[in-house]
């Protein structure tokens, strides 16, 4: 499609998270590096960090959802009290005002008629008397090039042309759908001079003025009516091409620990109760060692794709099997550094294995029991090469 495409010039940055079968990853390593001080990482939970990532969604840079976000009281029940990403996000996304115009799905909404276009989209300088500051950002943020004879080294040019057709026709008005399309009003008024040159509506990119007004930078908006296939579609640039669509899954965070050293949590002065408490209770890890002893039809499936087939029911501690959903779910193992040697070979196991029954069987390789999950990596041949040091640096990179 149109929209995804690679970039062409190298003055584009194109973000995409791309993670095994085209999945968004479910590791994300976020820096923001505010004016004047160093970087700093946040985590994808942090509630700065969907705004971040998508202005859009939240176009007065409010909060979005934490993990601390509390029902109201009338939805609270004993179990669930606290909001999960997936309710935050299906409201949200049910109430848009101002997203509304980028948006196509429902009838109401839908930008038909050329009048409609011209309400959202424009291809034309502001009038600097009317709208001073529009003008000012369209004529610093919305206008192309230039290019062609005027500026015959501008990166859009390829074989003498601009890959972007510009400069456009002048067109009296909006003409809807012209290969999906529609062709945006670009009257033939007087030039404005916009730095050293005289440009007119010709050379302007399309662009929602409040939208613009709101984040002062490039934002090219353009109507996409008959893409029908595409519910959530919408472009936003700045400083080159963010296409962006939003999925929302939902993680299940599975532990990764070592015989008898799962993590505990305790109150001071509680700690032998804790320990002993914690030593009956299982895991995600143990749990799943009980399912592939019990379900065979669970063999096939490795630990991190555990999650996609059953549920870890966390008051009994036990692994039943999914009626709904597991497309949208996916499970993530901890980082876990190549200082914290076993349980990091431990890890590399549980990515490879599927249906152990126990730590033991772990250890065990082609009938011989190893000693340390190092040495079975080292059996299975999962040391040959250097695919842990790139193993290692992949995760080094994610901290
Ligand atoms: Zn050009």
């Amino acid at each position: 499609m149109r929209r995804y495409n690679a970039p062409t010039l190298c003055t584009e940055v194109a973000a995409i998270f791309v993670g095994d079968n085209g999945e968004p990853p479910a590791n994300r390593d976020i820096c923001v590096y505010p004016v004047g001080d160093t970087f700093q990482s946040i985590s994808p939970l942090n509630q700065y960090c969907d705004p971040m990532t998508y202005p859009l969604l939240f176009p007065r840079g409010e909060c979005s959802w934490n993990t601390g976000m509390e029902h109201v009281e009338e939805r609270r029940t004993a179990k669930h009290t606290r909001v999960t990403q997936l309710q935050y996000y299906a409201y949200r996304l049910s109430q848009r005002n101002g997203f509304s115009i980028l948006h196509n799905s429902d009838s109401e909404s839908k930008i038909r008629t050329k009048d409609d276009i011209d309400k959202f989209v424009s291809a034309e300088l502001p009038d600097p008397c009317t709208d001073l500051r529009l003008f000012q950002i369209v004529t610093k943020c919305m206008v192309h090039g230039p290019c062609g004879t005027i500026n015959i080294n501008s990166p859009c040019m390829r074989d003498g042309q601009c890959c972007k057709s510009f400069p456009k026709q002048f067109k009296d008005d909006t003409e809807e759908k012209v290969n999906g399309y529609p062709i945006y009003c670009r009257r033939a008024t007087e030039p404005d001079q916009v730095g050293k040159y005289s440009m007119d509506n010709r050379w302007v990119v399309p662009y929602n003025p409040w939208l613009l007004k709101k984040f002062n930078a490039h934002i090219n908006v353009e109507v996409c009516a008959s893409v029908k296939s595409v519910k959530y579609l919408y472009k936003y640039v700045y400083k080159g091409h963010v296409a962006a669509s939003v999925k929302i899954q939902k993680e299940v965070r599975l532990a990764v620990h070592l015989p008898q050293q799962q993590p505990i949590v305790y109150k001071d002065g509680q700690e032998a109760q804790a320990i002993e408490r914690a030593a009956l209770r299982k895991t995600t890890l143990t749990s799943w060692f009980e399912l592939n002893k019990n379900d065979p039809s669970a063999h096939n499936i490795s630990y991190s794709d555990i999650p996609q087939y059953y549920v870890f029911d966390k008051s009994t501690a036990n692994w039943k099997k999914r009626q709904r959903g597991g497309q949208n779910v996916i499970g993530r193992l901890p980082v876990v550094s190549i200082l914290d040697t076993e349980r990091y070979y431990l890890r590399m196991l549980l990515l490879r294995k599927s249906g152990a029954i126990s730590f033991d069987d772990i250890l065990t390789v082609n009938g011989l029991r190893c000693i340390t999950f190092q040495q079975a990596c080292q059996e299975y041949g999962l040391l040959r090469g250097d695919q842990q040091w790139h193993d290692a640096l992949n995760e080094d990179a994610q901290f």
